[in-house]
């Protein structure tokens, strides 16, 4: 992520701000052009930015949804109590992705989603045919961590559901049709269903890690590992992204083996930083030699893409 800055006088503001601290003027977002200072000519405030405050992006239309908006297909019934904060925090999320997804150039036209709470019937966090179905309560911060615990996995943020299930759209978009693909992760025409039933009954593959996947769900299926995979990948490249901005680490064009280096160092630094305030490691993963080999093709596959 970048660091922004008030259009208006420079003060640093979170992309997630509303108003500048500084001159107290009110901002919108708008994709390429920054942290803007409120009014601005030809851009108006997004529908769900004026209506319920959980945007704070700009659009060129007014009464329109942004950029990021316009990919909701379902939001959460906000006549119940605790809808519109867990949708708030959902959109905080996805726009943190849609900003990435923009700077890898990556075209959003058939993406969609579905922001379901659960009630009488759960809800499935999952993707298919264009729409990513996310269960929004995961927004509760003990939810999510109970379901955290009971799975036994180290990391679990809205953030990170975001990044795994955009993963599986744009496998559709730019990985289909590469043979290459099997190479590296495996034949994905292997049975889907016979797997996950396989990993629900069995639990994982006891040496998951030496059979080098980034976590034990990346075993389940090729699929998964490409997920599992493409999310780290995005976690990778956003913090590297925020502490170059903040003078850590090299700026955006470097070789792969370059960016691995800069973030051994830095989650070397930042589980350190985290320990001495006696706080779980910030980065609890270790990358293998296969998993960088996987990082890596995902690394050259956007490259590519991006030429
Ligand atoms: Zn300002
Ligand atoms: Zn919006
Ligand atoms: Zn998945």
């Amino acid at each position: 992520m970048k660091i922004f800055a008030c259009s208006h006088c420079r003060h640093t503001v979170f992309f997630e701000n509303v108003q500048c601290l500084n001159c107290q003027k009110e901002l919108g977002y708008f994709p390429e052009r920054g942290m803007l200072a409120l009014p601005q000519e030809g851009l108006s405030k997004c529908r769900n930015y004026t209506e319920h405050n959980v945007c704070n992006w700009l659009t060129r239309q007014v009464g329109d949804y942004c950029r990021a908006c316009r990919l909701n297909r379902t939001i959460p019934d906000l006549s119940l109590a605790g809808n519109l904060q867990r949708w708030w925090r959902l959109e905080m999320a996805k726009k943190r992705l849609v900003f990435s997804l923009i700077e890898l150039q990556l075209p959003l036209d058939d993406l969609q989603f579905d922001f379901l709470v659960p009630g009488a019937q759960p809800v499935l966090t999952g993707y298919s045919n264009g729409l990513i179905t996310i269960n929004a309560g995961e927004a509760d911060d003990p939810t999510r961590e109970k379901m955290r615990v009971d799975m036994n996995e180290p990391y679990r943020t809205l953030l990170g559901h975001f990044r795994h299930e955009s993963a599986h759209h744009y496998w559709t978009v730019l990985v289909k049709d590469l043979p290459a693909f099997r190479q590296v992760f495996g034949d994905e025409r292997q049975d889907y269903q016979q797997c996950l039933d396989r990993h629900y009954r069995e639990g994982p593959l006891p040496d998951w890690r030496e059979q080098g996947f980034i976590s034990a769900y990346a075993s389940m299926h090729p699929w998964e590992d490409w997920a599992e995979s493409w999310a780290h990948y995005l976690h990778m490249r956003d913090t590297l992204q925020t502490s170059s901005e903040f003078g850590l680490g090299r700026l955006d064009t470097q070789t792969f083996d370059d960016m691995i280096q800069d973030w051994s160092r830095l989650t070397f630094a930042l589980n350190s930083i985290n320990r001495s305030m006696g706080i779980s490691d910030l980065y609890p993963f270790v990358l293998g030699k296969p998993v960088l080999e996987k990082l890596r093709w995902i690394h050259h596959l956007l490259e590519g893409h991006q030429r």
